[in-house]
């Protein structure tokens, strides 16, 4: 649908610079693709030591939160009272299980209310418009890494322990903030224009810009799609079709149309925009480490490209991405001046950029940036799996089509296993 390849992870050339969508890493969880990928690139991947910063009461601690950060800088009465509650809810946790768990059940249990309230509570409400408590517990449990007791005896040992590296499973996938991580000189996109190449070489042809519109399903399997380049409208008959089309999106295409019970499914599974604002600066570096997190101010976080090796015109200065989180009917999203002025003034008070450093300023947006695990949104997706399962010739793979918080390298993954799945049924 796109003019690039790569979908989310292959970003937007604006200006002779190419935008991330947030700066992709190549996480190397999984030897197969690690292996493929590392074949792929051979010296052009480069090694990546990822740094995070959340501001915070004035102060910037470390990201996952470390014990000496919340020892050393937050206010002693804040801390005292942290660890008692941390002692407090980590040990009633072992005896009492919540009678309906949530995030917020969760977060209390790994942080205790105190620490809950003070970097959580607020901060998920602010980026995604509802509170901890309306949040499945899988939210939680796949974005947000934990502070328990067990989990620091586990990091103390684990210098002592071999490491053994396992393939990557693509259901429940949590990231994990250790292990390897990679990016290019151009960053993610490089490594999709690679794998574009590839397929061109062994035969396959790739279609850019051209959206599916229809599905036409007959006899239990799809047996052709509408594909819409323009005002041009074309036909294409299908043996097999692996989707990665938000699978909220996926029913309303069918023709026949799919049951009741499946659209109403497709309503109640929402997404989360992300509207970034990618600055040229004219300075080498700008932030304090490559990701930082912030919950005051206008956007939730921001990354500076210095840190990435990635190439830069002017090569002297460096590139800001800034993320809001955000509805697509909010009016941030739709007022673009806004967006760019919030975001300029709020590192102006952060004394991060000078307005004379502001080389260029642009907007590019991802609609369906997040899955929204709410409250019981498993039961309406496994409702639109099931649809899926029943048309034998269709797979839904992906961070939009399975609708999971999956990194890209299990999304490929996923591929893998789709291409197996037919090469098994020939
Ligand atoms: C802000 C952000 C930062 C991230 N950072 C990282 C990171 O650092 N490292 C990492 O590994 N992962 C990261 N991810 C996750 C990564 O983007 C996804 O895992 C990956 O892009 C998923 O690939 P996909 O093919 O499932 O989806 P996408 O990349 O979204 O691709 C879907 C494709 O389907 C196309 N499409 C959709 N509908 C239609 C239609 N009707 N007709 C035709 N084509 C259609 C789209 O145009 C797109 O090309 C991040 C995600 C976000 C939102």
């Amino acid at each position: 649908m796109s003019g690039r390849v790569g979908g989310l992870a292959g970003g937007v050339e604006l200006n002779g610079n190419i935008y991330e969508y947030g700066p992709h890493i190549f996480h190397a969880s999984d030897p197969e693709v690690l292996d493929d990928i590392k074949t792929l690139m051979g010296d052009d991947l480069i090694r990546f030591d990822r740094t995070v910063k959340i501001k915070f009461m004035g102060e910037y601690f470390d990201f996952p939160l470390s014990i000496t950060d919340v020892l050393l800088k937050l206010p002693f009465g804040i801390v005292v009272k942290s660890i008692f509650d941390f002692i407090c809810y980590a040990t009633k946790a072992r005896f009492v299980k919540p009678e309906v768990e949530t995030t917020e059940s969760v977060l209390l249990e790994s942080y205790g209310r105190t620490l809950y309230e003070l970097f959580f509570k607020s901060y998920i409400e602010q980026v995604w418009g509802v509170p901890p408590s309306q949040f499945s517990p899988e939210f939680a449990k796949q974005r947000i890494p934990r502070m328990n007791i067990l989990q620091i005896i586990e990091k103390f040992f684990k210098p002592f322990r071999n490491r053994v590296s396992k393939v990557e499973r693509t259901e429940r996938f949590v990231e994990k903030i250790e292990g390897e991580i990679f990016t290019t000189r151009r960053g993610f996109s490089l490594i999709a224009e690679r794998m574009g190449g590839e397929i061109v070489k062994l035969g396959g042809s790739i279609h850019l810009n051209k959206k599916v519109t229809e599905l036409f399903v007959a006899d239990g399997r799809v047996s052709s799609v509408r594909v819409v380049d323009g005002d041009v409208e074309e036909i294409l008959d299908c043996d097999h079709v692996i989707s990665t089309i938000p699978i909220n999106l996926l029913g309303g295409l069918a023709n026949p149309a799919p049951d009741k019970k499946v659209l109403g499914a497709a309503e109640k599974l929402k997404f989360h925009g992300t509207l970034f604002v990618g600055l040229v600066v004219n300075r080498g570096k700008v932030l304090p480490a490559s990701f930082m997190y912030f919950r005051e101010i206008s956007f939730n976080r921001i990354m500076d490209l210095s840190y990435f090796g990635i190439e830069v015109k002017p090569n002297h200065g460096t590139i800001l991405i800034a993320e809001i989180n955000c509805e697509t009917s909010d009016f941030v999203w739709i007022e673009e001046n806004h967006a760019k002025e919030i975001v300029i003034n709020d590192l102006i008070r952060e004394n991060l950029i000078a307005p004379e450093e502001i080389l260029e300023c642009h907007i590019f947006k991802a609609s369906h940036a997040y899955p929204m695990y709410l409250l019981n949104y498993e039961k309406h997706l496994q409702t639109l799996l099931d649809w899926v399962g029943d048309l034998s010739n269709l797979q839904t793979i992906g961070r939009q089509g399975r609708f999971q918080y999956v990194n890209s390298h299990v999304a490929m993954k996923m591929a893998y296993q789709a291409a197996d799945n037919i090469i098994s049924s020939i």
